[in-house]
This record gives C-alpha cells, sequence and structure tokens, in this order.
C-alpha cells in the first residue's frame, strides 16, 4: 500500500536498495550466521559505493540528502537478508552519522563523514557498559582532561562493529562531580588511538556484526574529537535516540517481512487432510494477521517520519514517538515471526527454512538501543507531561464529566 505514497524518486530508491540485497550471495548471509564473517565490510562497501549510506546525511558530505521518508524505506528492504544488516548499516550510516550532523564541527563533519557514507570507514557507537546499558547516566567510562587531550578509561559492551569498525563514538564521564545530566561527554574515537576489541560475543542470532566489548585503556583523544559540548553529551544522546529507536523500527519490518512470504508460500503449496494448508482457516487467519501486523507498522513508520520531517514536532514528542514505533514494531514483527513458524510446522522449526533464523535475529529488536521496558518508561513519561499541559490549556472537552453521577458528592475520592 505504501508503494502508492512514495515519490518516483522513492520508488527509485527502494529499488536501488532491492538491487543491493538481490546482490548478495547466499553464502554471504549463511557465513554471516555462523560467525564466519566477523563484520561484513564488503556489503558496507557495496553500500556505500551504491551512495545508500547515510541517507539523510546532506550530499556535501558525501550523503544521500534525504529525509526520514526516504530512510525508512532503505532501512526496511536492508534488513531482509538478516537483522544485522541493517544494525551494521543503521549504527554507522543513520546512528553515528547523525552525532556528527547535528553536533559535529564543520571539520569533524568533513573528516569523518565522507568516508563512513562512501563505505569506506565503518563507525560504532559505543554506550553501553558491562554495568548496565539502560542507565545512561551511570556510565563509568572516564575521560580525565590532560592539556588539550581526554584520557579514556573504561570499558564498553555488546558494541555492534566492535570488531571492524574504524571510528567509535564513545559516551565517557568528564565531570562525575557534576549533576548526571552535566557529566558526560562525547568523543569521536579513532582505532588508531589505541581502541582494543576484547571479546567477541556468541549471539542467539544477528551475527556477523563483530558485536564485541571494546576496551579503552588510556586512550588519548584530542579535544578536536568531542562531539558537542564537553559535558553535553545528554543533548547528543537525546538526539540520537531518534535515529536509534525509530530507525531500528524502521528496519526491523524488513527482517519479518521474509517471514510472512516464506509463510505464505508454504502455505500455498504445502497439503493436509487432502487439501492445501491455506484453505484451513487456522492457517490463513495468521496470514491474515501478519499481514495486518506489517501493515500497520508500516502505517505507524510512514506517520512518524511525516511528522518528524515536518520539522514541527518537539523534541520530547519525537522522543516519544520514536520509542512508541520501537516498541510497537518489535513486538508485532516478533509475532510475525512466530506465526510464520507456527505455520511452517515442525520443518519451520528446521533450518531447511530460515524462519528459525529470523526468529533468533529478531529477538534482539525487543532488547537492543533500549529495552522495551526502558520505551515504556519514556512513554509514560512524556505522556504525564503532555496530559498536564493538555489540562492546563483547558483546549480540549473534559470527557470524565460525560457520566450520568459526574457530580455524585463523595464518590470521586483520590486519597
Ligand atoms: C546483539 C546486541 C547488539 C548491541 N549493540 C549495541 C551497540 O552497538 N552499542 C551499544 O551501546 N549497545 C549495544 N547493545 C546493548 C543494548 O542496547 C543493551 O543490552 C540494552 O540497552 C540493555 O542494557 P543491559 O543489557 O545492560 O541490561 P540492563 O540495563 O541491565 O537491564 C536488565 C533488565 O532490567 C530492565 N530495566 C533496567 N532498568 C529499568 C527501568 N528503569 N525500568 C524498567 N526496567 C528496567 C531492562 O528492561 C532489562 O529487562 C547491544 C546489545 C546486543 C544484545
Amino acid at each position: 500500500m505504501f508503494d502508492y505514497l512514495m515519490t518516483p524518486e522513492q520508488l527509485k530508491l527502494r529499488d536501488e536498495t532491492r538491487d543491493l540485497i538481490k546482490s548478495l550471495p547466499r553464502e554471504y548471509i549463511l557465513d554471516m550466521d555462523a560467525d564466519k564473517i566477523r563484520y561484513p565490510k564488503e556489503f558496507m562497501q557495496e553500500a556505500g559505493r551504491r551512495n545508500l549510506i547515510g541517507i539523510r546525511v546532506p550530499k556535501e558530505y558525501g550523503g544521500r540528502g534525504g529525509q526520514w521518508q526516504d530512510d525508512i524505506i532503505v532501512a526496511e528492504e536492508i534488513c531482509v537478508p538478516g537483522y544485522i544488516f541493517g544494525c551494521t548499516w543503521g549504527v554507522s550510516g543513520d546512528v553515528v552519522t547523525e552525532a556528527l550532523v547535528h553536533f559535529g564541527t564543520e571539520e569533524q563533519k568533513r573528516k569523518y563523514l565522507p568516508p563512513i557514507c562512501k563505505g569506506e570507514k565503518f563507525a560504532a557507537e559505543c554506550l553501553t557498559e558491562p554495568r548496565g546499558g539502560s542507565d545512561f547516566f551511570g556510565a563509568t567510562t572516564i575521560a580525565r582532561r590532560d592539556g588539550d587531550d581526554f584520557i579514556l578509561n573504561g570499558q564498553k559492551r555488546f558494541i555492534v562493529g566492535g570488531e571492524g569498525a574504524d571510528f567509535f563514538l564513545v559516551y565517557a564521564k568528564t565531570d562525575p562531580e557534576a549533576p548526571p545530566h552535566k557529566s558526560i561527554t562525547c568523543f569521536m574515537v579513532e582505532r588508531e588511538m589505541g581502541v582494543k576489541t576484547e571479546y567477541l560475543y556468541n549471539l542467539m542470532g544477528s551475527r556477523g556484526g563483530g558485536t564485541a566489548r571494546v576496551v579503552f585503556e588510556n586512550v588519548r583523544v584530542p579535544k578536536e574529537n568531542v562531539i558537542g559540548e564537553v559535558n553535553g553529551a545528554y543533548a547528543v544522546f537525546s538526539q540520537m535516540m531518534i535515529p536509534e529507536r525509530f530507525g531500528t523500527a524502521a528496519m526491523t519490518i524488513g527482517a519479518a517481512r521474509p517471514a510472512l512470504e516464506i509463510a505464505t508460500d508454504y502455505s500455498t503449496k504445502r497439503k493436509a487432510f487432502g487439501t492445501t494448508i491455506k484453505n484451513f482457516q487456522g492457517v490463513n487467519f495468521k496470514i491474515a494477521d501478519m499481514v495486518i501486523k506489517l501493515d500497520t507498522c508500516r502505517a505507524m513508520i510512514y506517520t512518524t517520519a511525516l511528522a518528524l520531517d515536518s520539522g514541527k514536532v518537539k523534541p520530547s514528542r519525537c522522543r516519544r514517538m520514536a520509542s512508541e514505533c520501537k516498541r510497537f514494531v518489535s513486538e508485532q514483527c516478533w509475532d510475525v515471526a512466530n506465526l510464520a513458524m507456527q505455520v511452517m510446522g515442525g520443518i519451520g522449526y528446521t533450518d531447511v527454512y530460515p524462519i528459525e533464523k529470523i526468529v533468533r535475529d529478531l529477538r534482539l529488536s525487543m532488547i537492543w538501543v533500549g529495552t522495551n521496558e526502558i520505551m515504556n518508561s519514556i512513554i509514560q513519561h512524556e505522556w504525564y507531561k503532555e496530559r498536564a499541559e493538555e489540562i492546563a490549556s483547558n483546549s480540549k472537552r473534559n470527557s470524565e464529566l460525560d457520566a450520568f453521577s459526574a457530580f455524585a458528592e463523595g464518590e470521586k475520592v483520590y486519597e
């Protein structure tokens, strides 16, 4: 249905991305799942060569110069061969670039954005630490000022591109005594400065993205590599939440879509009780559920993209919308993958079809870039604030009073 809403340029962009994805050898995808390929360098290089990295990065810095409405189209397609393709593509070209575009100096933009967009260099985001990822302000990685440099010490965990990336966007405490939101600074750290990759995780799915623990031991980072203000990383983090969460949501649809396609095709061929299984309501209603779930997700993503692109939405509302998308889409897509497995019966649980891989891959969507519990905590926080503002503005009908006994004495008791 969304094809009808796309401009000719967007249709072209989608088809370009489909071409890239179709050109991927199946051995490459399987080698990533088998952890034989540790980081999809060749894929990223090819995507960069086709100008499909940095969709929202301005053209003057090597990007595509698009908007969210363009980005979500590419994000969906990129994840079709596996969630991790989107993870590596998104972290490098959507998340790290977001920090550079919004907070980078002209020099930083000219130095880092073109090689990332061309797929010559790869970027990783380093936020999560062994002591936890949900509590951003609890960072224990420290950057101590030393003349014109900062000395970085600490560890970051579960970093996509921990192995494979050249640039690391790192959050570190620079003023441990300050209030939490004024205590952290964001740095662009180059691997050559001394970043060590210590442990590559054995993951349930979404393999091949170099997800690793990275260690900083007295890494000397020049002050020119501070992104934004010293002690001002909260602003960077708040901005990056949008591509992290909204971009992830758009990607997740692409990772789930093949499950619907494979289950649909299987149900038209597989027979039981003398008929194809698609003739059973128990099967075809599941297909209907999957179609509705994916289309509902796309509707949410598309309208959110329009809202974000309008530039009219205040930042706190953007964060709520991005968090809603991430939670809702990841749960719907998880359902889609599981429904597909059910439609396939026993063979869905084997590696004869990639359904089991899709299930393994997609479980990550409810955990990374902030767990779905953290999404809920943002959504409720922003919503309560918005509701209080609504009440104060007295601009809407007060629905509470539309009840027969709305004024019953002594009945509205709150304490
Ligand atoms: C494959 C993979 C790739 C990843 N890639 C990256 C990456 O590239 N860069 C990066 O920085 N991180 C990355 N992550 C880390 C990911 O974002 C974190 O795992 C996630 O944010 C949760 O942090 P945690 O694992 O430390 O869990 P914790 O923060 O310890 O949370 C544990 C549980 O407690 C719950 N919880 C915690 N606080 C609250 C609260 N206030 N209210 C309700 N529930 C709460 C959580 O929801 C969760 O269920 C990746 C993780 C994985 C598995």
